[in-house]
């Protein structure tokens, strides 16, 4: 695919006619202009859908197997994704971004993630890393980290989790000390996708030493830019799956960054790094319903081909009934996406719908994958066929953004705070 900058400029322009592609969607494709529900994309979301479609299917699948095998970071890929205007799709048009919906990303994400999981997570980092910024950056912060993502095809990456604290993000230990003008930090941070690749980090830290200190007031988000003296960047982790994804250990030694480089205020950085799950986790979903949707697509294929006993063994009914079940999944899992994302764009809190989302589609993922391993047989447990590769992907689905108990545990309670008086 060439590097099409007139039809991504023409994608950019085109956005710019709408100030919300869900709404959009309804007011355009409903009969009658009604604003009642409709499953029709606007002609704009199908044409993110076919593009990003095309890309995935001629650039990605084809080298995907290699990536997994090398574990080399695909750099050239996210380089002509980003050129397509296929990354950092939430930066607003004011930085040089696209300003999408949340719908319009996801539907761009599950079809990156049919292709390869592994690159769509590399991509997906940057959404996460620059999360926190679009929503609580000042303008010159947002000008100059955001814009510079809009220049050059840079990563960054989202900078909590630590070796010691993952699900229970308020146990981390990293701490940041005001001297002056600038903040000094020490800790390590653990698991960091696109850690060696970043341009820039957002980073959490903890600027309240007081052990009583509520959590919504102790740490501080902050952003970092990596080649800040201090940052040692550890070896790249060898993962189970997802492999040419970047994932790192960070140490921060006396770091130090400028106070200008705090989001909103001091003792704010839990909410802000919370919070950008809201608008990260409806993508996360559409990265494992791809995948999902990949593993049915190569089982059916499969199965139709397959023959044991004088038939193919898609007409043995315990194999089409599984296949059944696989596309009741794919299915349900992309509503419960587009439920997520939907509810993000019309302005509401989805914290709610973007765990289930999240912990569905983590869920179905795995299965489907394991099923359609199922389904080739032998072949399947062998990385010479690509149902293997897409197993040992799901699995951190279930992880990563929040595990699949803790997307639970959010369920419960904004279930639960709903009956409480
Ligand atoms: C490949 C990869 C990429 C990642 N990328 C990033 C990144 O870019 N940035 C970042 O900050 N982090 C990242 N992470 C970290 C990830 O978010 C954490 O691993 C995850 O949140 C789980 O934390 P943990 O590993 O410390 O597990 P723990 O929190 O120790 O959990 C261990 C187990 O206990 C369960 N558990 C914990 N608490 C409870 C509870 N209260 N109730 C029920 N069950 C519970 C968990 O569900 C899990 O099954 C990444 C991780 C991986 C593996």
């Amino acid at each position: 695919m060439l590097l099409n900058k007139v039809f991504r400029a023409g994608l950019r322009s085109g956005v710019r006619l709408q100030s919300s592609g869900a709404t959009a969607a309804r007011a355009t494709s409903s009969p009658a202009g009604s604003l009642g529900y409709s499953f029709e994309l606007t002609d704009q979301q199908k044409e993110f859908q076919q593009l990003a479609r095309k890309f995935a299917r001629e650039e990605m699948i084809p080298v995907a197997a290699a990536y997994d095998k090398s574990g080399e970071y695909p750099f050239p890929i996210i380089k002509k994704a980003w050129e397509l205007g296929l990354v950092n799709g939430h930066i607003p048009q004011e930085y040089g971004g696209m300003g999408l919906p949340i719908f319009d990303s996801c539907l761009i994400t599950e079809e990156l993630a049919y292709a390869c999981t592994g690159m769509q997570t590399a991509i997906e980092a940057n959404s996460l890393g620059q999360m926190p910024v679009i929503l609580a950056g000042n303008e010159a912060q947002k000008k100059k980290y955001l814009g510079r993502l809009t220049e050059e095809p840079l990563m960054c990456a989202y900078c909590v989790t630590e070796p010691g604290a993952g699900s229970d993000v308020a146990g981390i230990k990293t701490r940041a000390v005001k001297t002056g003008d600038e903040y000094v930090v020490n800790g390590q941070k653990m698991w960091i996708t696109n850690g060696g690749k970043a341009n820039w980090y957002f980073l959490l830290a903890r600027t309240d030493s007081d052990p009583k200190c509520p959590a919504s007031r102790a740490f501080t988000g902050f952003i970092v830019d990596a080649d800040t003296p201090g940052i040692q960047i550890g070896r790249k982790e060898m993962n189970m799956g997802q492999r040419c994804s970047d994932t790192r250990g960070i140490t921060f030694e006396d770091v130090r960054i400028p106070k200008e480089n705090v989001l909103i205020a001091e003792g704010a950085g839990f909410k802000i790094a919370m919070g950008a799950f809201d608008n990260t986790r409806p993508p996360v979903a559409a990265g494992a319903t791809g995948l999902a949707q990949r593993a049915l697509d190569e089982a059916t294929n499969y199965a139709l081909e397959r023959k044991t006993f004088g038939r193919t063994i898609a007409e043995h009914q315990a194999v089409s009934f599984l296949l059944a079940e696989m596309a009741m999944k794919v299915e349900l899992a992309r509503m419960a996406y587009q439920r997520s994302a939907w509810e993000r764009d019309q302005g509401r809190k989805n914290t709610y719908y973007a765990s289930i989302a999240k912990a569905f589609a983590g869920d179905i993922a795995n299965q489907v994958a394991s099923d359609a391993v199922q389904i080739f047989g032998g072949n399947g447990f062998n990385s010479e066929y690509p149902v293997e590769k897409l197993m040992r992907d799901a699995k951190i689905y279930q992880i990563y953004e929040g595990t699949a108990q803790i997307q639970r545990l959010i369920i419960a309670r904004e279930h639960l705070g709903k009956f409480k008086k």
